[in-house]
């Protein structure tokens, strides 16, 4: 059934939106253990089939653990190896209070309010509180999200619920008095029909059943639309993102978000284009204020400048 060609190409060709298309290119180098006839005839597939199929394989053969490759002792419903789960570990060093991202030690030194600020924060105003995230976008935490959101993996999102919950836990003492709504970032419908959940809902689900002891949070998926789709992101200027996603975003009943505190969930934070603009629309429709949280987040690397991964350009500021 395979066809010749169909390794690289089409692999990449499902994969519409910008972001995804950053993480087709990165998950080439990954060893994918589903031994399905081809990724074409897997996509052609109803999401439903294709969700049952997956997990009717995963359940009767015990396959490779997909981030290290060695076999899987115990059958699972996740293939993936404890020895793997064990090694993703939250953040380390230090981040900046306001956006999350890793910052430079000529940044790390605290402002009066205790906060530490990275050169792009202390430059411009966020749309947002804050935003949170559990782990660092790689390794064995890139592989979890490619599962699910590639391979329709499920219960991927248990786990990456729990690194959810832990990131929204560090936001807890900053909520008032009243319930928070928590909002998925969507997806665009014909996307989220190709795709047969959206993996921000589904991580925000599982993070709730850990977290919200309290009932303190309360999911609200419907609430924040995407209207269009949108192109990919990939070797656009952060001008050009904050164009391509203009409009994109609108509230469904402002009413329900007029005056509440909102945390905007979604599985990672890459460039913050997306947060911002989601951010932006919910403060419009009168959100009190706006948190950001997310299972994982892109870091700045050693040797690249912190505007090269925000969404925002900045000068030669970073040290
Ligand atoms: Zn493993
Ligand atoms: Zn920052």
């Amino acid at each position: 059934m395979a066809a010749a060609g169909d390794s690289a190409a089409p692999k990449e060709a499902v994969f519409s939106s910008s972001e995804d298309r950053i993480r087709a290119v990165q998950a080439r180098n990954v060893v994918v253990g589903r031994p399905i006839a081809s990724e074409r005839a897997w996509q052609g597939l109803t999401p439903l089939f294709r969700r049952s199929a997956e997990s009717l394989f995963s359940v009767l053969f015990p396959s490779d653990c997909r981030i290290c490759g060695l076999p899987l002792l115990n059958v699972s419903r996740l293939p993936v190896c404890p020895d793997c789960l064990d090694e993703i570990s939250p953040v380390e060093g230090r981040v900046c209070s306001i956006c999350g991202e890793r910052v430079l030690s000529s940044y790390a030194l605290a402002d009066d309010d205790g906060w530490v600020r990275c050169p792009v924060c202390r430059r411009i105003e966020r749309p947002f509180e804050r935003a949170v995230a559990y782990g660092s976008y790689e390794d064995g935490l890139r592989e979890l999200v490619h599962l699910l959101k590639f391979n329709g993996v499920r219960p991927a999102a248990r786990v990456l619920g729990r690194m959810l919950a832990g990131a929204l836990a560090g936001l807890e003492p900053e909520f008032g008095k009243e319930t928070v709504l928590v909002i998925p970032v969507p997806l665009f419908k014909g996307k989220r029909r190709q795709r047969g959940f959206n993996q921000a809902e589904v991580i925000a689900r599982a993070a709730l059943k850990i977290h919200d002891g309290n009932r303190r949070l309360q999911l609200a998926s419907g609430l924040l639309l995407r209207t269009r789709d949108t192109h990919s992101q990939i070797g656009l200027t952060s001008h050009q993102r904050r164009e391509n996603l203009r409009g994109a975003f609108k509230v469904a009943r402002a009413a329900e978000v007029n005056g509440r505190e909102v945390v905007l969930v979604d599985d990672v934070y890459t460039t913050g284009t997306t947060a911002m603009e989601c951010s932006r629309v919910l403060r419009r429709a009168g959100a009190s204020k706006v948190w950001v949280a997310t299972a994982a987040r892109t870091m700045k690397q050693a040797g690249f400048g912190v505007a090269t991964f925000q969404g925002i350009e900045v000068g030669a500021g970073a040290a």
